[in-house]
């Protein structure tokens, strides 16, 4: 530290003052020695704080020994000759003599926050007081200050703040800080004229990966998945954690709204590689939608709610995909979310029903059986098929309560068209990916068959191979429980799938269906017809029935019958129906497939 002439030695606190402002003060209090002086010299000298006398210029006349431990001077050091600059850093001790002490003058005292140089060159953040002391005459002449440490408190208020604006779990920045970079970037894009955009990311299978591995193993695919995220973007690019499997990236200065698309890409490809999960590893997609300021929206919610709706398409539009905002989506938006709340009641005010499908085995010449396909009498749009409706089904979670409602609903109707078939009419029931995968549909399954004493060989569940394949560990598992409650397990709308043959060969399947996009272009297609007549023989080969799907002409029919395929189902014999209709189709059957369509 650098001592100019004014250093004096180490002496008495009242010999240490020099010059004629010490001497000055010195008088002045000599004229009037406190009671207690010694024992107030001890005080200050054992206080933790920071204690120092200077004069109006800022030069130092008495540092306290905790003073002097900050600084790094030992007790032997004379502090007269030091000046304010040489304890705090060069803004602090302007701000002091240029603000504090004028404060201090014109009102006794001034406190505010501070810094103190600290000997090894770091900053000490200090709560600062600075006393002004007048003398008799009516001059001052001597400020005193107290410095207290606060670098715990910052900390802890730093770590506070760290905690209510960070996400425990990635560490990525939460809602709130996005609010405010998005008001600070949106302001610094509209200054540079440029464009920001606003991504919304939602990862494809968590859901999934987080029921079959466990919550442990879903943390740590977010951890990672947030890491990887957040190297694809720039410094003054942020990416948030917006819900459980949600991200909000925002991208600001975009030149062009194509200059997203590298960004795009940099994100997409940041997963493309496997993600390291709980010892194995997990693919993992996602899909996105995108808003851009200033086209899309003005304000931070105008642009989240935007992207929020370009979302929602890229996921109804299969996953993987990211979609930008287009104005119709928010009309689209609104509809969507009265349909949402008209689902929730629907299933209270009984609004769906069944419709059952013939299916005619063509060997035997008879009805095989039924499928039982969901419709919702809505209100005011009508009859609505599955496709309006169950795709929100499953999105909202209502999946699984609807699709229970279904078993029991088509296991209590199965009979009624079983007594006016004559002939065992089994019925088959469409099981979705959710419904499959809760734990709770062996248990609920035996009970219901029990409720109803239904023959368990008498159901069939329908489960489409894209489930099936998804996990094929998981679903082999659940397949196997199925199949040991006695029901038949049938493989729905095959060849729209990958299907692991190895695995086909394992699960205990009972009927395998070809779906009717293969069917419909037959028999002119040769792609379908080749498709059409392997899938056939596969089944066969695998020991399975196999049905045809989406049958509506005789030539079809004639396609099938040669080449060996079981049964059909298909406008043909029957569109869906509803159940007394079904009923009294399943008495009127006849020997053939075209007697029974003509
Ligand atoms: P899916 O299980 O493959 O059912 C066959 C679909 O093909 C039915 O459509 C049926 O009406 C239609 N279809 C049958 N024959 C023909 C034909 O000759 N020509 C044409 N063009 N179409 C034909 P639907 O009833 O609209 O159901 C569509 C899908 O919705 C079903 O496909 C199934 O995946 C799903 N679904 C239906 N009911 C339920 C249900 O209760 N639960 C679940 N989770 N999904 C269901
Ligand atoms: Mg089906
Ligand atoms: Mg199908």
């Amino acid at each position: 530290m650098h001592l100019s002439a004014r250093h004096f030695k180490k002496g008495e606190f009242a010999r240490e003052w020099s010059g004629a402002e010490s001497e000055a003060i010195i008088q002045t209090l000599a004229k009037r020695p406190h009671p207690w002086h010694a024992q107030l010299m001890e005080v200050v000298e054992a206080t933790p704080d920071f204690v120092a006398i200077m004069d109006n210029d800022g030069w130092l006349h008495y540092l306290n020994r905790a003073g002097r431990a900050m600084l790094g001077l030992s007790d032997s050091e004379e502090v007269c000759g030091l000046h304010l600059e040489d304890c705090h850093p060069e803004d602090e001790s302007c701000r002091l003599l240029n603000e504090a002490f004028p404060a201090a003058l014109r009102e006794g005292v001034w406190h505010g926050e501070s810094a103190i140089k600290a000997a090894n060159g770091h900053s000490i953040n200090v709560s600062q007081v600075v006393l002004a002391h007048a003398k008799p005459d009516g001059k001052n002449t001597m400020f005193s200050t107290i410095a207290r440490d606060i670098t715990e408190r910052k900390h802890f208020v730093e770590e506070l703040r760290r905690q209510t604006t960070h996400d425990a779990l990635t560490g990525l920045p939460n809602r709130i800080v996005l609010a405010e970079h998005l008001d600070m970037e949106l302001a610094r894009t509209q200054r540079g004229r440029m464009h920001a955009a606003v991504i919304l990311l939602d990862l494809d299978n968590f859901k999934r990966i987080n029921d079959s591995l466990g919550h442990e193993a879903g943390n740590e695919l977010l951890r990672n998945v947030a890491l990887r995220l957040k190297g694809c973007l720039r410094s003054n690019d942020i990416i948030v954690r917006y819900g459980d499997d949600e991200f909000t990236v925002v991208v600001g200065e975009l030149h062009s709204a194509e200059n997203l698309l590298p960004v795009m890409h940099k994100l997409r490809a940041a997963l493309e590689q496997p993600v390291p999960v709980a010892g194995q590893e997990v693919f993992v997609g996602f899909s996105a939608g995108i808003s851009f300021f200033p086209n899309d929206g003005s304000a931070p919610l105008e642009l989240l709610q935007n992207a929020d709706a370009a979302l929602y398409r890229a996921k109804s539009s299969g996953r993987n995909q990211y979609q930008f905002y287009e104005p119709e989506m928010n009309a689209r938006g609104q509809e969507l979310l009265a349909l949402e709340t008209d689902l929730r009641r629907a299933i209270e005010r009984e609004e769906f029903v069944l419709h059952y499908q013939p299916q005619f085995h063509l060997c035997a010449g008879r009805i095989a059986g039924f499928e039982a396909l969901l419709r919702w009498r809505h209100p005011a749009r009508g009859l609505m098929p599955p496709a309006d409706f169950v795709p929100m089904l499953e999105e909202t979670g209502l999946i699984v309560p609807v699709s229970e409602w279904v078993l029991r609903r088509a296991c209590e109707e199965s009979r009624k068209l079983r007594d006016s078939g004559g002939a065992p009419a089994p019925v088959s029931v469409n099981v979705s990916a959710r419904h499959f995968s809760d734990h709770r549909l062996v248990d609920e399954l035996r009970r219901i068959l029990r409720d109803v004493a239904m023959p368990p060989e008498d159901l069939e569940l329908e489960i489409t191979e894209s489930t099936l394949m998804q996990d094929v560990q998981t679903a082999g598992e659940i397949l196997a429980a199925l199949d040991g409650i006695g029901v038949r397990l049938a493989i729905d709308d095959f060849g729209t799938g990958y299907s692991s043959l190895a695995y086909l060969k394992r699960f205990p399947l009972n009927a395998l269906k070809i779906d009717r996009v293969f069917i419909q272009d037959l028999p002119w297609e040769d792609n379908c017809a080749t498709l059409t007549e392997a899938s056939i023989s596969l089944g066969h080969k695998l020991g399975l029935d196999v049905i045809a799907e989406g049958v509506e002409t005789a030539k079809q029919v004639q396609f099938l019958r040669a080449h060996g395929c079981d049964m059909i189902q298909g406008h043909y014999i029957g569109r869906p129906m509803p159940l007394d209709e079904a009923a009294r189709f399943a008495k009127g059957i006849r020997k053939s497939p075209e007697e029974t369509a003509a």
